[in-house]
C-alpha cells in the first residue's frame, strides 16, 4: 500500500471515533438516555470532541498527507474518494477562523432552549435576537467559503446537497408552483373530513409490535440494528453493524408510527447497505442529505402508500395490530392514508402539501440571506406565503415560524434537500418499474429484491457518487423533476 496512505489511514480512523463518539452522546440524549440534568456539562464534552474534530481537520501533517495523496497514481478507487473528501472537509474548515467556529458552536447550543422556549410560549420576539446572530454568522462563512460564480444561496445548499445549483432548485419550485398550486387549492375546498378510523386509538403496546413487525417486513436487520423513541423520529449510524432508528408513538395517531418507521426504515437500509470496503471511513455513509431522503420517502411515499405493498400485509396488520380497521376495505384504508388537505406543521404534511412548506421555507432563506430583511418581518413574510401557496394562515407563531429547529440549528440552506430528495424518490421509482417489477413484488411480498436493487445501485457506494453521478449511472439522466410532478398529478 502507499506508505504516504497508510498515515492517512490513522487520521481517518481517529476522525471516525470521534464522529461516533459524539453520535452517541446525542442518540443519548434524544432517546431519553441521559439525564435531564446532564445537558449543559455534557455539551462541554460534545464540544471538546469537536474541537479535536477541527485541530485534526485543521493539522499542517494532514494537510501535506493530503496534498501528496492529490496526485497519487497508485491508490484504489475507494482511497481516491477518501482523499477527495477529506481535502473538501479541509478547504471548508480552514477557511473559517476557529475563534469564529468555537463562537458559533457555543451560539448554536445557547440557541436550542431559547427556540424552544419561544416556540412554546408562542414568543417569536425572544428567539428574533438569537435568529438575527444565527443569520449573521451564516453569511459571513458563506462569504468566507464562497467560490466564484457561486451564488449566496449554492454556497450555503453546498453544505448539504453538493453539486446542486440554484438555478436546478428555481427550475424544480417553479414547476411546481406552476403544475401543483391548482390542485392544492381544489384539495383545500375539500369538505370531507379525515376518515375517523385514522384517529381511533390504539394502545402503545399494539402500534410498537406493528413497528418491529413493518421494520422487520422491509429487511431492517435487528442484529445491526436497534429501534428507541425519541421527540421527533430520526436516524442515525455508527458504521454499517450499527444503524439506529428512532419513532414516536401516539395513541390517537396511529399512523404516525407506522409512516415515520417506514420513511427512517428507508433510511437506515441505506446505511446498513454501505459496502464493508468503506465503512467506518469518512465516506462511509449516506453522499448527501437529499439521496438519504430520497431513500425514506421512496419507502414511505412511493411504496408504503402505494395499494400493493398493502394488498399484501393489510389483513395480517388489522388481525394482528389495527383490529378497529377490520371493517374497513383496502380501498377506504389506501384512501384513508392518502387523505390530502393542506395543513400548517410541515411534519405532518401530506404528500401534495409537502414540498409547499419546503418551497415557502427556501423562499425565506433566500430573502434573508441575500436581502437584509428584519427578522421580526419574518413572521408576517412566512403568514403571507402560506396563504399564497396553501391559502391557510397560521394563527400563531407556534404553528407558523417557530415550527422548525432547523434554523435555530444552524442548518439553512438544508430545507431544500427533503424536497429534491422527494423528487428523486420519483425519478429512482419510475426507473426501477422498468427494471423490475415492482408492483409483482410487493404482492408476493418479496421486499428484498427492491432493497437489493436499491443497495447495488446506491446503498453500497456511500459518498463515493454523489447524487447526480448516481442518477446519471442509474437512470442515463440527471436530476429530473418532472418525474415527480408527474407522479403528484397522477396521484392527486
Ligand atoms: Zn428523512
Amino acid at each position: 500500500m502507499n506508505k504516504t496512505y497508510e498515515k492517512l489511514e490513522e487520521y481517518v480512523q481517529k476522525l471516525h471515533a470521534l464522529d461516533a463518539a459524539s453520535v452517541l452522546f446525542s442518540w443519548d440524549m434524544e432517546t431519553y438516555g441521559s439525564p435531564k440534568g446532564a445537558v449543559a456539562n455534557t455539551a462541554e464534552d460534545v464540544g471538546t470532541l469537536s474541537s479535536m474534530t477541527y485541530d485534526i481537520i485543521n493539522s499542517p501533517d494532514l494537510k501535506s498527507i493530503v496534498n501528496e495523496l492529490k496526485g497519487a497514481v497508485d491508490l484504489t478507487e475507494e482511497q481516491q474518494c477518501i482523499v477527495r473528501e477529506i481535502a473538501k472537509d479541509i478547504e471548508r474548515m480552514e477557511k473559517i477562523p476557529p475563534k469564529e467556529y468555537r463562537d458559533f458552536s457555543v451560539l448554536l447550543a445557547k440557541a436550542h432552549p431559547v427556540w424552544e422556549n419561544a416556540k412554546k410560549n408562542n414568543d417569536y420576539k425572544s428567539y428574533a435576537p438569537v435568529l438575527k446572530e444565527i443569520i449573521d454568522y451564516t453569511k459571513r462563512f458563506i462569504s468566507y467559503r464562497q467560490k466564484p460564480g457561486e451564488s449566496v444561496y449554492e454556497t450555503a445548499l453546498d453544505e448539504y446537497e453538493p453539486g446542486f445549483k440554484e438555478k436546478d432548485l428555481e427550475e424544480f419550485f417553479s414547476k411546481l408552483k406552476k403544475n401543483l398550486v391548482p390542485v392544492v387549492e381544489k384539495y383545500g375546498k375539500r369538505t370531507d373530513p379525515e376518515p375517523d378510523f385514522m384517529t381511533t386509538p390504539v394502545n402503545i403496546e399494539s402500534q410498537r409490535a406493528l413497528t418491529y413487525y413493518i421494520a422487520d417486513y422491509m429487511g431492517f436487520d435487528f442484529n445491526r440494528g436497534v429501534i428507541a423513541e425519541a421527540e421527533h423520529p430520526f436516524t442515525t449510524n455508527l458504521h454499517n453493524h450499527d444503524v439506529r432508528i428512532t419513532t414516536h408513538y401516539y395513541e390517537d395517531h396511529w399512523s404516525f408510527a407506522l409512516f415515520s418507521t417506514i420513511h427512517e426504515g428507508g433510511h437506515a437500509l441505506y446505511e446498513l447497505g454501505i459496502d464493508d470496503s468503506i465503512t467506518m471511513t469518512n465516506i462511509g455513509t449516506g453522499t448527501s442529505l437529499g439521496t438519504h431522503e430520497s431513500q425514506s420517502r421512496l419507502y414511505e411515499n412511493n411504496i408504503g402508500r402505494g395499494k400493493a405493498f398493502w394488498e399484501a400485509i393489510y389483513s395480517e396488520v388489522c388481525d394482528r395490530f389495527l383490529p378497529h380497521l377490520k371493517g374497513v376495505s383496502l380501498d377506504d384504508f389506501y384512501k384513508g392514508i392518502n387523505y390530502a388537505k393542506p395543513t400548517l406543521i410541515r411534519t405532518e404534511a401530506d404528500e401534495l402539501t409537502y414540498p409547499f412548506h419546503i418551497m415557502i421555507r427556501y423562499e425565506i432563506e433566500k430573502l434573508f440571506l441575500t436581502e437584509n430583511v428584519d427578522v421580526m418581518e419574518l413572521p408576517k413574510i412566512w403568514n403571507e406565503k402560506y396563504k399564497e401557496y396553501l391559502g391557510i394562515v397560521p394563527s400563531d407563531d407556534t404553528t407558523g415560524i417557530l415550527q422548525d429547529m432547523h434554523w435555530c440549528g444552524g442548518s439553512i440552506g438544508y430545507f431544500p434537500t427533503y424536497a429534491i430528495g422527494t423528487a428523486v424518490a420519483a425519478q429512482i421509482f419510475h426507473h426501477m418499474e422498468k427494471e423490475i417489477d415492482i408492483e409483482g413484488k410487493l404482492r408476493a411480498k418479496d421486499m428484498n429484491s427492491i432493497k437489493e436493487f436499491l443497495r447495488e445501485n446506491i446503498h453500497r457506494f456511500g459518498k463515493m457518487k454523489n447524487t447526480n453521478e448516481i442518477l446519471m449511472s442509474m437512470t442515463g439522466e440527471g436530476f429530473n423533476s418532472d418525474y415527480y410532478v408527474n407522479y403528484l398529478l397522477n396521484k392527486f
